[in-house]
């Protein structure tokens, strides 16, 4: 990794509901999952607020039954979206924490934060999780991180992969380079080591994570890969399983107590985090317990669950999934026979019955699981991440991914039955100007309302919409007869140019599309990254307050333990003895009273108690 200096570069999956980073390393040749401190090494993408601090990851799932309407997760779903999407209508409509519309139409989640309301942007919870991340490598490695390869779903569009580069650069990341999960994946695996060979070769990602399903087709030519189809289902996943169990026991509770804790949140999320455990462990044994004390009104709950009851609870599910693949193979007129590699990933992935459906559905061929699923993509995005911190390599492949378009951009006419007629196919250099011809669809049509969409999928309603104008005053003729020309331009920063042409009379008309709404600028960026910082060092500050805090506890119980220690007392006088009776007593109080002090604060505690006790100590032992 010389390229960057020998600075350590990491990987980061920023997934929708749990987080991983990887590290490549040098001497060991490959690559390292980095356990959090909690001793996992996924980490959950929650961030939530308090009157007193903020927390990331653990911290934050653990306290969601208490704080949910201050515990932010699925900031992945918002990420480079308008509030208005109909996806964001619709999610946050089940969201327990409040989400507005803000500037531009840009999505703004409001919290309570110390006793003041705030409101932070997708990009600012999400660089929170990856500053976590930061952290988590930093901790491990012992040095400090900058580099980062952070990956997003295949089909995030421009503004949600800009986004998500963002969010990087709040966190005090360079992004080196955005990648999509299901090629890190196929990386992980090594499948693109047979560069030289001419063949195409067809892998299959089958994703089914936390909250969401993606399936990637992709195919690979001398070491590139290419997307050339992804379905899936935005809200499928682990979550949907963890519920089918909790309302299985619920009803079970139903029975055995005659009580209904539907309406208590907090049981219902402690039987939630139960459950989740509860089918991890089914992924291993067969069955397993579920132990809770007082979940409801005082009553215990206690009860087993076996892993052909959790299969019998979820295989709608499962079938859903396996039929999704199926459709992938479809649109993309691929047979099952022509592919070569199948890779399980996401954390879902484990579960052994979808494995074994997936790999009867390729009869009966070894799925790619030598790797942990839930870990292939940050494992991927970390090998990537070393590439691209080696020498000549990072400005090769940096010029690549700033240089082509994502994804295809075209248009859908009213005249064209919804389908996206793609202008600019996918990874085309830019700049670039290409041209499509389009007509009219009636006789006599005055006008086409051209609509601009970005995106891979056949049906434009499935594609990212971009932007539309009318080209109206077309000279009456019978249909098809016009002759329209559709100009698309693309200047060396990305920004799309739109134009259509009428030949008969030379008219033009066009937009310019620069998603300049829903991006932040770059004073923006400055501002979050100064209250990132902000923010960070309030978190480091409430650490040393209480490490100083702690401090003061073990000394003040340190003192109380030597008063009763005879070999210690039966030296003191009874005015020493007083006195250190009363200095402790005033030092547990205040403690009592004063449990958010500054650091200063509880070290003059701690200094003062050691003036009364050091020479009285050094007395007795002289
Ligand atoms: P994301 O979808 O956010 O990318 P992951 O791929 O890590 O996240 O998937 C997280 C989901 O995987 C969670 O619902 C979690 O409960 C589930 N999961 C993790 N480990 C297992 C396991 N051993 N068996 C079954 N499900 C698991
Ligand atoms: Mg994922």
């Amino acid at each position: 990794m010389a390229g960057n200096g020998g600075r350590p570069a990491i990987g980061i999956d920023l997934g929708t509901t749990y987080s991983c980073v990887g590290v490549w390393r040098q001497h060991h040749e490959r690559v390292e999952i980095i356990a959090n401190d909690q001793g996992n090494r996924t980490t959950p993408s929650y961030v939530a607020f308090t009157a007193a601090e903020r927390l990331i990851g653990e911290g934050a799932k653990n306290q969601v039954a208490v704080n949910s309407i201050n515990t932010i997760f699925d900031a992945k779903r918002l990420i480079g979206r308008r509030f208005n999407d109909e996806s964001v209508q619709s999610d946050l409509k089940v969201w327990p924490f409040k989400v507005v519309a803000g500037q531009g139409d840009k999505p703004m989640i409001q919290v309570t934060y110390k006793d003041k309301q705030k409101q932070f942007a997708a990009e600012e919870i999400s660089s929170m999780v990856l500053l976590k991340m930061r952290e988590i490598a930093e901790a491990f490695l012992g040095s400090t991180v900058k580099d980062a390869v952070v990956t997003v779903p295949a089909y995030f569009n421009d503004s949600q992969r800009q986004a998500t580069k963002d969010a990087g650069l709040i966190a005090g990341l360079n992004v080196m380079s955005i990648l999509n999960e299901p090629t890190a994946a196929a990386i992980a695996y090594g499948l693109e080591m047979n560069a030289g060979s001419d063949i195409d070769k067809n892998v299959l990602i089958f994703d089914l994570g936390g909250g969401t399903f993606d399936v990637s087709l992709l195919t690979m030519k001398q070491g590139v890969f290419e997307v050339k189809a992804t379905t899936g289902d935005t809200h499928l996943g682990g979550q949907d399983f963890d519920n089918r169990m909790v309302n299985y026991f619920v009803e079970e509770f139903k029975r055995r107590q005659k009580k209904n804790i539907i309406g208590s949140p907090k049981a219902l999320q402690r039987l939630r985090t139960a459950c989740e455990r509860a089918k991890r462990h089914l992924s291993l044994t067969t069955e397993t317990t579920i132990d809770i004390d007082c979940l409801f009104e005082g009553i215990d709950f206690f009860t087993t669950v076996t892993r052909a009851k959790f299969e019998d609870l979820n295989m709608d599910l499962f079938k859903k999934c396996i039929e999704l693949v199926e459709k992938c193979l479809t649109d993309a007129n691929v047979s099952k026979s022509s592919i070569h590699d199948v890779v399980l990933v996401g954390g879902s992935a484990r579960i052994p019955k979808v494995q074994q459906m997936l790999q009867d559905l390729f009869n009966g061929k070894e799925l790619c699981k030598s790797i942990n699923p839930d870990e292939a993509v940050a494992y991927g995005a970390a090998v990537r991440a070393a590439i691209l911190g080696g020498n000549a390599t990072e400005k090769i492949h940096d010029l690549v991914l700033l240089d082509v378009t994502p994804l295809s951009l075209g248009i859908g006419i009213s005249a064209g039955g919804g389908v996206m007629s793609v202008v600019v196919p996918r990874n085309t250099s830019i700049p670039t100007k290409k041209k499509e011809g389009f007509t009219t669809a009636h006789d006599n049509q005055a006008s086409i309302l051209i609509k601009v969409y970005q995106g891979e999928r056949t049906r434009v309603s499935d594609n990212h919409f971009l932007g539309e104008f009318l080209f109206a005053n077309i000279p009456p003729a019978p249909a098809s007869s016009p002759k329209i020309g559709v100009c698309f331009e693309i200047d060396a920063n990305g920004i799309l140019r739109v134009s259509a042409e009428e030949k008969a009379t030379s008219q033009t008309c066009g937009i310019t599309i620069t998603n300049e709404n829903a991006r932040l600028s770059k004073e923006e960026i400055d501002r979050m990254l100064q209250e990132a910082m902000k923010y960070r060092a309030e978190d480091e500050e409430l650490k040393r307050k209480m490490e100083a805090k702690n401090a003061l506890e073990v000394y003040v119980y340190k003192l109380k333990n030597a008063l009763l220690d005879q070999n210690i007392t039966t030296k003191l006088s009874p005015a020493q003895k007083r006195e250190m009776g009363e200095a402790i007593e005033e030092a547990t109080e205040w403690l009592d009273c004063n449990r958010f002090s500054e650091v200063l604060k509880f070290e003059e505690k701690q200094h003062h108690l050691e003036s009364i006790w050091n020479p009285i100590i050094t007395k007795i032992y002289k």
